[in-house]
């Protein structure tokens, strides 16, 4: 039966109460049981999100001119973005509403630089690794742009078989800054040498690291370039809605040059309502989500995510460290706040079903089988119940693991 709107209405008080009573059935993720789908930077940072999201809610990020305060800070987190990130001079970028839109844009760029500058015209296509998310297919279904999938190597980008696949009509290639099924950081110094031999357009989809690498690099992990310090790196998504802890419904697009980022705006004249340009996809844009982004870093600063970041890697190292004591290998090696496990004789969708059953939500990496986390602040409290939770979880799975059935993207 199809919900019909009631024709009273009902006091705000008791549809509050109403919310929290359907919000019950959900995943306990205040207590550090979700690895998936949010983040959680404890009570002072999500006081700050509200409060900030709520000062600007009504505000329309489509119109800087009418709320320059918006345009204000939508300009400083942008700048924040790319000094973290190694940009150079001339380097600029926007707020988008989340990675497939940081994605998106970024591709069409790339597309419309082909058409225009390189004069290519029919079939194009994107050359990315098997660990790319699919936002990149959605984008290229949407543009029509072929989807080239290469073999990893090592559970890693090859950059040997990106070389092999690109050719005269490839308008980007793709790598991961770490990728969302492994967790791990492409070897982006070879691609970006292929970009520069080749003249191609590389993309770094750091969604889920860009705002947590600088960090934990500052913290001291010898990480491996992946940003705008490589020549070859012309574009780059990071979503401030994953670690950097700010409301859903920001990310960030970032281009070496004004001349790459042109690309990417979309004008209309012709119709009754006058000019309309938008830089990204999305008409209005939240301002909301503007303002907690520059609140929440601010808020922050680099100290905030240094302490935060090292509460999620020293969380990924106990983890790490009580699987492999229960006899499970880590898949490569992880260096940020994903991480995904497994066992031979142990079926990881039971495993993970067992997991749930005791009110954990992760998701499931599929080739190899395995557990996968994303981990917040949070779980730095939850890691040894966890590891008591995939004992119990184990001993109840029958011996030597079999059949099951397909796990799912993302949990
Ligand atoms: C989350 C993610 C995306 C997509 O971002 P959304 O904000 O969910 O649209 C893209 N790439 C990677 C690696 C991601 O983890």
């Amino acid at each position: 039966m199809r919900a019909a709107l009631p024709d009273e209405g009902r006091p705000w008080s008791e549809l509050r109460a109403e919310m929290r009573e359907l919000g019950s059935g959900d995943v306990a993720w205040r207590e550090g049981k979700a690895a998936v789908y949010l983040f959680d930077a404890g009570d002072e940072v999500e006081a700050v999100q509200k409060e900030a999201y709520a000062l600007f809610m009504s505000e329309n990020g489509l119109g800087p001119s009418a709320f320059p305060s918006l345009r204000r800070m939508e300009a400083d987190v942008v700048d924040f973005g790319l000094s973290l990130l190694g940009a150079p001079d001339g380097a600029v970028g926007n707020m988008t509403t989340g990675g497939t839109d940081s994605i998106t844009m970024a591709m069409k760029a790339a597309r419309d630089l082909a058409r225009s500058e390189k004069k290519l015209a029919g079939p194009l296509n994107v050359v990315l690794p098997r660990s790319a998310h699919p936002a990149f297919d959605k984008a290229a279904a949407l543009m029509e742009v072929e989807i080239r999938r290469t073999p990893l190597r090592d559970l890693l980008a090859d950059a040997d078989a990106m070389a092999a696949a690109a050719d005269d009509r490839t308008i980007m290639i793709v790598g991961s800054a770490p990728c969302f099924p492994y967790g791990l950081i492409d070897p982006i110094e070879a691609l970006s040498r292929l970009a520069v031999d080749r003249g191609l357009w590389l993309h770094v989809d750091a969604c889920v690291g860009g705002y947590i690498a600088p960090f934990v690099r500052m913290n001291g992990a010898d990480l491996p370039a992946f940003d705008f310090a490589l020549p070859g790196v012309a574009s780059m998504s990071a979503d401030l809605h994953k670690y950097g802890y700010c409301a859903k419904g920001a990310s960030t697009v970032f281009f070496r040059s004004e001349a790459l980022r042109r690309h990417m705006e979309f004008v209309v004249s012709d119709w009754p309502g006058g000019r309309m340009a938008t830089p990204t996809l999305a008409g209005t844009r939240p301002g909301g989500a503007i303002a907690a982004a520059w609140a929440v870093m601010r808020s922050l600063g680099v100290e905030g995510y240094r302490t935060k970041h090292a509460q999620v890697t020293g969380a990924r190292e106990r983890l790490e460290a009580g699987v492999r004591a229960r006899g499970y290998e880590v898949l490569g090696r992880p260096q940020l706040g994903l991480v995904a496990f497994r066992k031979d004789g142990v079926d990881a969708v039971k495993l993970w079903k067992g997991l749930r059953a005791r009110g954990w939500f992760s998701s499931l990496t599929t080739e190899p089988a395995s557990l996968h986390l994303m981990l917040s602040p949070i779980h730095a409290r939850v890691i040894d119940g966890y590891l008591e939770d995939v004992d119990r979880a184990e001993a109840e799975l029958p011996r030597a693991g079999a059949g099951g059935t397909e796990p799912r993207y993302g949990g």
